[in-house]
C-alpha cells in the first residue's frame, strides 16, 4: 500500500523517533508499505516518520528497484563509523523540488537491525553513505535543509511558504 508523504511544514518530521522494540507484522507490513512508497515516488530512501510513524526504521534503494539486490531496511539504524567527507546535491521526498549540497561522510558503517531482529551491520560510499546519513537524520528531526547556512535556509523555506499560500505545498 502506498502511504501518504508528510511534507515539510507537519510537526511530525520534526520529532525524534523512538526505537523499535516489537519486531512483529505489523512492523514488516509498515516497512513492505514504505518500500512501495519510496519506489512509487519514487525515491531513494523514506523514513518512517515521513509517513507519519514515530519509529526508528528506515528503507532505502539507490537504484530505486532498477536493481536487484539493493534493498536495505534497517531498524533503529545507528552510525558507527563515519569517514571523509562529500558535499553533493540531495533532495527530500518530503520537501519536493528543492535540492541543495549538503555535507555528509563519504563513508559510513550502520549497524541496526532487520524486521525479524536479527543484527545487521551495513557498509556504505558515496551516495550510499549519504542516503544513509539521510535517512537516519530523519529519525532525528533532521531533514537536510537543517544542514544548510541559515541563508541557504531561509531562500527554501521561503519559497515554501509561498507555495503554501498558493496551495500547491
Ligand atoms: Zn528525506
Amino acid at each position: 500500500m502506498i502511504l501518504p508523504i508528510l511534507k515539510y511544514g507537519d510537526p511530525i518530521l520534526h520529532k525524534v523517533c523512538e526505537p523499535v522494540t516489537v519486531f512483529d507484522r505489523d512492523l514488516e507490513r509498515l516497512a513492505k508499505d514504505m518500500v512501495e512508497t519510496m519506489y512509487g515516488a519514487p525515491g531513494v530512501g523514506l523514513a518512517a516518520p515521513q509517513v507519519g510513524v514515530l519509529k526508528r526504521l528506515i528503507v532505502l534503494d539507490v537504484t530505486v528497484g532498477q536493481k536487484e539486490g539493493n534493498l536495505i531496511i534497517l531498524v533503529n539504524p545507528e552510525i558507527i563509523v563515519a569517514e571523509g567527507e562529500q558535499h553533493e546535491d540531495e533532495g527530500c521526498l518530503s520537501i519536493p523540488e528543492f535540492t541543495a549540497k549538503v555535507h555528509r561522510p563519504y563513508r559510513v558503517v550502520v549497524s541496526g537491525k532487520d524486521t525479524n531482529g536479527k543484527e545487521t551491520v551495513i557498509e556504505g560510499e558515496g551516495l550510499l553513505s549519504r542516503v544513509l546519513a539521510h535517512e537516519i537524520d530523519h529519525l532525528n528531526g533532521i531533514l537536510f535543509i537543517d544542514l544548510l547556512s541559515s541563508i541557504k535556509r531561509d531562500i527554501i523555506k521561503r519559497k515554501i511558504r509561498k507555495k503554501v499560500r498558493a496551495g500547491e505545498w
